[in-house]
Formats: structure tokens, C-alpha cells, sequence
């Protein structure tokens, strides 16, 4: 199973799971608001929306301005938001999403079995485990020879449960390529 989990994290450098693995710095400096299309700017701060969408996740950018009048209960399935900030275009190192929130929505994702979320919980875990804020303490196999692995939280030593959808190295890299669009820029 280590050796399983290992070939995943450590895909070849020219891999898009290293490539999201590492922080999640915005190369694009400039997007849309969802709502009004204004041009967001340099050093803006925004909220980012993350949007359930069948069978992906996506993200939505809102203006501030915007997003303070909407009525969140009104967008279609919201799974989560975080304010942040359009990073300057020299700006190195910029983290768009912080750790904390990464896990929030990673335990957010706990328990359910839609295969869209299972799937994004399962590259989250990925990315936690490259970070060194999730640790991997065992795996348990079904009649079925499908595989849970016990994760430990570092932060709070708590234990989570994730499903390991068994996902080949092609889906794993387009799913992280998702999810890295999703959480860094391309705006
Ligand atoms: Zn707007």
C-alpha cells in the first residue's frame, strides 16, 4: 500500500501533481467578476467561490462589491468560499488558498461518496500529505478490494477516513491539473 501511495506522490517532476503539489501560486494576475465582469485587478482583494458542478468543482470569482450584495443562498451549490487577493504580477511565493482552508474542505469532504467529491477529497489528501499536514497511518481493504486509508491530521491528531478511488496516474494528473486551476489562478 506504501509503495502504491508513494508512486502517486512522487509522479515524475514533469507531472501536474508535483506541479499543483507545490503552492499555489497565481501566474495570472487578472479575472473576471462572475457577476458584474469587472477586471480584477492587481493586489484586489476578491471572494473565490468554490461551485459543485455535477460532476467537477469549479470556481467562481466575485468582486467584493458584488459578493456583499449577493444573496449566497441564491448561487447553486456553493461547497465553499474564501477571501483572498489578487497576488502582484512579481510577487513570488504567493499562496492563493492557505492551509487551513485546504483542510476545512478537505473535512468537509468527509463522508461522502459522490464520486466527484470522493475524488477531489482523495487529491486533497495528496496534496495534505505533501504538505506534511496529513499523515498517512494505515489502509484497510474491503471484501471488494476496495481500500480506505486512515489519515492522522497533524494539526489536531485527529483521524480521517478517505476512500481511495483507485484512480490511474492519467486521472489523477487531470484531476489535480482541476483542482489547481480551481485553486490558483488562471484568471
Ligand atoms: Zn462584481
Amino acid at each position: 500500500m506504501l509503495l502504491y501511495l508513494y508512486g502517486y506522490i512522487g509522479l515524475r517532476p514533469n507531472n501536474e501533481t508535483l506541479t499543483m503539489a507545490k503552492e499555489y501560486n497565481i501566474s495570472h494576475t487578472s479575472g473576471l467578476c462572475v457577476n458584474c465582469r469587472k477586471h480584477l485587478q492587481e493586489n484586489d482583494q476578491f471572494m473565490a467561490v468554490l461551485v459543485e458542478d455535477g460532476q467537477d468543482f469549479q470556481r467562481q470569482d466575485w468582486c467584493l462589491p458584488c459578493w456583499q450584495s449577493a444573496d449566497i443562498g441564491g448561487i447553486a451549490n456553493v461547497f465553499g468560499h474564501w477571501q483572498t487577493r489578487v497576488p502582484r504580477r512579481q510577487a513570488e511565493k504567493k499562496t492563493f488558498i492557505d492551509d487551513e482552508m485546504l483542510i476545512n474542505f478537505f473535512q468537509r469532504l468527509q463522508g461522502s461518496t459522490a464520486p466527484a467529491r470522493v475524488n477531489l477529497r482523495f487529491v486533497l489528501t495528496l496534496v495534505l500529505m505533501r504538505k506534511k499536514l496529513l499523515v498517512y497511518e494505515r489502509a484497510v481493504k474491503d471484501a471488494e478490494g476496495n481500500e480506505t486509508w486512515t489519515m492522522r491530521l497533524k494539526s489536531d491528531g485527529e483521524l480521517h477516513e478517505v476512500i481511495d478511488p483507485r484512480l490511474d496516474e492519467e486521472k489523477i494528473a487531470e484531476l489535480s491539473g482541476q483542482l489547481s486551476e480551481i485553486l490558483q489562478g488562471h484568471l
